[in-house]
């Protein structure tokens, strides 16, 4: 018995951990085509580009690790190719190894410019180790920054940029940050706070051209308007990677389809995290989640099925970004939200509260834990919440839902 990740990033070493918590007995093969120990992203974009975080802080797991838990961690190693008959993976250098089960936990990669001079040096993208690495090592060089796109990798780069002294100009393609994420309070808020810090947002714009010679001087956009960049940073989404899955003939739709277990076409052959579109229980339809907790659950899941302890994947989503001063957290989906409720608790703390059809379907809060924890707890089945109440400070958020809680009873 032998069981092959494919990929070491949350949910790969995640998945080796938990197969060995279940009691999996085989051999257990962990492949990153990386080169440094598997290692936790969030800090990529905040602490790590800060400098304050030191590199050992990032592994996910010490390297002796591994080789207590009998995990086999091939770094600097690639995949080519799945055999699904002879059950093999192929390796870059042309060795084959066996597998009864195999998990792709393959995770995304960065979508990247295409426009004219988007080849240059000195444009950069945030997703890897080796990206901070790079961005850090050019950056006594720098002084102006443009950075490309206003969703979470943007404003938390523009917000960890600005905070070592570089000017910042986030250039965001709609008519606020995180549109497509969250409700205006909450980008309002977060466009005031990197404001008052003295990052400039500009919304509603394209970038058309990136120039200079040898070195980048800016970014020429669809208004006319030319700003100044020795470094360009782009944080513009980012795509499953799904090749050797459909290389393999697996079913593809916006990621590997997984069921509730997280089982692809074939049997033997799982996928966790970004790379996994599945049905999600709670909101009943497929979906794929980029996240540390989507991936850190999924690999649950995915363990639990192999040791024959399968019970479907029902997760929460939840997410947090943490820029300046203030700490984003959110549980659940907004999608589809009909109404916003809004409670300020003070000048640096509020929480969005989302329904639909009169039902709370989702929390965004910003430096308010406990609206975060007891939203999170309740979601997403509590009908009853009293709206009036939600939106009064004064009111304990935990009181709201207990008392929601109880008229079920
Ligand atoms: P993202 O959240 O998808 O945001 C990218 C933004 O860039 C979108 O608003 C996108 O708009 C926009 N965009 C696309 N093409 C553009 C272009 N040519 N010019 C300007 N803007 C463009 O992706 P991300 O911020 O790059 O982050 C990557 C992934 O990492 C996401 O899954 C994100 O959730 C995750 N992440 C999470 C955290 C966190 O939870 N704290 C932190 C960092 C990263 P359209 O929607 O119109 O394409």
């Amino acid at each position: 018995m032998s069981c092959i990740i494919i990929g070491a990033s949350h949910a790969g070493v995640q998945a080796a951990v938990n197969l060995r918590g279940q009691g999996y007995e085989g051999g257990i093969t962990l492949i990153s085509a990386e080169k440094v120990l598997p290692y936790q992203r969030p800090p990529l974009s905040k602490a790590f580009l800060q400098d304050t975080l030191p590199e050992q802080r990032l592994w996910l797991r010490p390297e002796a690790f591994y080789q207590q838990k009998h995990i086999d961690l091939k770094l600097n190693t690639r995949v080519t190719a799945i055999n699904r008959e002879q059950q093999t993976v192929v390796l870059e250098n042309g060795d084959t190894l066996p597998y009864s089960q195999l998990i792709l936990a393959t995770g995304a990669s960065v979508r990247r410019l295409n426009l004219p001079g988007s080849e240059r040096k000195g444009i950069h993208y945030l997703r890897d180790h080796s990206d901070t690495s790079g961005i850090k090592a050019q950056l006594p060089d720098v002084t102006n920054v443009v950075v490309i796109g206003g969703g979470y990798i943007g404003l938390e780069a523009a917000a960890s940029l600005n905070k070592m002294g570089k000017n910042v100009t986030v250039l965001v393609n709609t008519a606020r940050p995180l549109q497509h994420l969250t409700s205006p309070v909450i980008s309002d808020y977060l466009c005031r706070l990197h404001e008052d810090n003295g990052v400039t947002i500009e919304t509603n714009i394209l970038a058309t051209e990136i120039t200079g010679g040898a070195h980048l001087d800016g970014v020429t956009c669809d208004n006319g308007k030319h700003y100044p960049a020795d470094m360009v940073v782009a944080g513009i989404g980012v795509e499953p990677c799904t090749e050797l899955a459909a290389m393999c003939g697996l079913a593809i739709s916006n990621g590997v389809e997984v069921n509730g277990y997280m089982q692809t076409s074939d049997e033997h052959i799982y996928a966790i995290g970004d790379c996994a579109n599945f049905h999600h229980a709670i909101y009943n339809k497929p979906l794929r989640i980029e996240s540390v907790q989507n991936a850190t659950d999924q690999a649950k899941t995915v363990a639990q099925a192999i040791c024959n302890k399968a019970s479907a994947y029902t997760a929460l989503p939840w997410f947090w970004s943490d820029q300046y001063d203030a700490k984003l957290q959110i549980a659940g989906l907004s999608t589809g939200y009909d109404e916003v409720v809004v409670r300020q608790e003070s000048d640096t703390s509020l929480a969005a509260f989302y329904f639909a059809k009169e039902r709370l379907i989702a929390v965004d809060t910003i430096n308010q834990p406990k609206s975060f924890m007891v939203a999170r707890k309740h979601l997403p089945t509590l009908p009853n919440i009293d709206k009036t109440l939600l939106a009064d400070p004064d009111v304990a958020v935990s009181d709201i839902f207990t008392g929601a809680e109880a008229c079920l009873t």
